[in-house]
């Protein structure tokens, strides 16, 4: 701080270090005990609300030491710990540690990544890191692109892209209009429901979502897409992209993108893969050629904060050729003397927002710290662990495996001896697997999250985590069995 002036934001070196080391001592000694204490402890908002407490906001500052006590004592006490061996629930991965110093750095430095005057050295980390990004799920180092918040960002970042590139190139300067075909684009039934906020967002309407049929294996069938893709040229409709999935959020299938490629290229339209959970397994040999097809994407959403583990937030927007992001978000108002040229990224003009932060820096030293090695490593031990909870629950006689694809398992708790039609006891093990999930979620020694299979309610677990280990697995079994008997014999459902 200079002496010339005071501020109440100042904080003195002492104070600081003071604060900081007390700050970092308490965290690893979480992050080395995530495993000791419940997932998460179930209280309710209200409950919440009642430890917050409903002062007003404070006319004079509070001591840094007291505040950041308070801090730690509210989050290391009533938080769930995505960070936990035992959490398993939707995507959400278990932080890598240095994540957490490189956002520490990261805010001390504080670069505005929006334009290369304003974040020299932080631009740079970002375009290398996309880079490496590019080079870790093996496509061309020449893709370029753009961190965002996470996977939806991400898909929105490209679908923009997309109808840039291939919508009638009236809409950029006229708006969405009825003098062009409606717009139409191609996706599975599995696809993440960012899909419809784009529909909403950028002019082509939830009806211009073509939603095609997958087969028995949970893949888009490519006979329906390109009968649909035709029948709407047919009728007078604007095909202008179609959306691969690697890895689909609720059971992790990967479509035959070969050929989603093949025929985007047969029709010009855009070949957008959502990666945001799975694209990082392409890393793992022997999963090369499952991820066939990657190579001929024009745009691929990946999420670092998944199966990369950076803490949240980051997300990243890959393109084949960087011109179509510039073509799209580029503008230049004359209070922005920022020059730009193919070797000065000023990144406002790659994506949505202008002001952006530093998140490459995290994604940047976790790729480095685990290193192509580690990641093939953890990942592949990931999917080793899903297969396991997988054979487990088909050995167990009270439980139904259903899926296994890349991390993720679905299964369901089903009594033995259930008598009864079949339509009443698919309805019976549909509200028996809800309460128990639900009580699961409450007690917080596991925590899954759900899916609905061929109308069938499953429990779901995703294992991006580096702390699960198979004793974690075997336990979950028996969780899972334990509270299964507990909830069937409460039920007042009975058959
Ligand atoms: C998680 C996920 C998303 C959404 O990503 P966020 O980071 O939650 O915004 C989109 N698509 C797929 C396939 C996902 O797994």
């Amino acid at each position: 701080m200079s002496p010339d002036r005071t501020s109440p934001a100042a904080l003195s070196k002492a104070e600081f270090r003071k604060v900081g080391h007390y700050l970092v001592d308490t965290i690893s000694d979480l992050m080395d005990r995530f495993g000791e204490g419940p997932v998460t402890t179930g209280e309710t908002a209200n409950q919440l609300q009642a430890i917050l407490g409903t002062a007003s906001l404070p006319e004079t500052g509070v001591a840094a030491d007291v505040i950041m006590k308070r801090a730690v004592s509210l989050l290391f006490n009533h938080s769930l710990f995505n960070g936990h061996p035992k959490f398993l629930g939707y995507i959400t991965s278990s932080p890598a540690p240095i994540g957490a110093l490189a956002d520490l750095l990261c805010a001390a430095v504080n670069p505005n990544v929006g334009a290369n005057i304003l974040s020299p050295m932080a631009t740079e980390i970002e375009k290398q890191t996309i880079r490496w990004l590019a080079e870790f799920i093996g496509v061309s180092p020449a893709y370029g692109g753009i961190l965002v918040s996470g996977g939806n960002m991400a898909n929105f970042t490209a679908f923009l892209a997309a109808r840039t590139a291939k919508a009638p190139k009236s809409i950029k300067e006229e708006g969405i209009s009825t003098n062009h075909a409606p717009l139409a684009v191609y996706c599975s039934k599995a696809t993440h429901a960012w899909i419809e906020k784009a529909a909403f967002f950028f002019g082509v309407g939830a009806n211009g979502i073509r939603w095609i049929e997958q087969d028995d294996a949970g893949k888009m069938r490519i006979d329906m897409l390109e009968q649909t893709i035709t029948r709407d040229l047919q009728n007078g409709s604007a095909p202008i992209m179609v959306i691969g999935n690697a890895g689909d959020v609720s059971t992790g299938v990967i479509d035959d993108l070969k050929s989603i490629g093949a025929l985007c290229k047969t029709y010009n339209l855009w070949f957008h893969i959502d990666g945001a959970y799975g694209v990082p397994a392409a890393v793992i040999p022997k999963l090369k050629n499952v991820f066939a097809g990657i190579e001929d994407a024009d745009s691929i959403a990946l999420d670092p904060h998944k199966w990369l583990y950076s803490p949240l937030e980051a997300g990243c927007t890959l393109v084949k050729d960087p011109q179509t992001l510039i073509n799209t978000y580029s503008t230049h108002p004359v209070y922005y003397n920022f020059n730009s040229s193919e070797s000065q990224h000023n990144y406002y003009e790659y994506g949505f927002q202008n002001s952006r932060g530093f998140r490459a820096l995290k994604v940047w030293a976790a790729l480095q710290h685990i290193g192509r090695e580690g990641y093939i490593q953890m990942i592949g031990k990931d999917i080793e662990l899903s297969q396991l909870f997988f054979q487990l629950a088909t050995r167990h006689p009270e439980l139904e495996a259903i899926t296994q694809n890349l991390s993720i398992t679905t299964l369901r708790y089903v009594p033995t001896d259930m008598p009864g039609d079949a339509e009443r006891k698919e309805a019976y093990l549909n509200t028996l697997n809800e309460d128990l999930l639900n009580s699961l979620q409450r007690k917080g020694d596991v925590f899954l999250s759900n899916a609905v299979i061929k109308g069938k309610y499953c429990l779901r677990g995703c294992i991006v985590n580096f702390r699960t280990s198979e004793k974690d697995i075997e336990e979950i079994i028996n969780i899972i069995v334990k509270e299964g008997r507990k909830i069937q014999m409460e039920s007042v459902n009975v058959l």
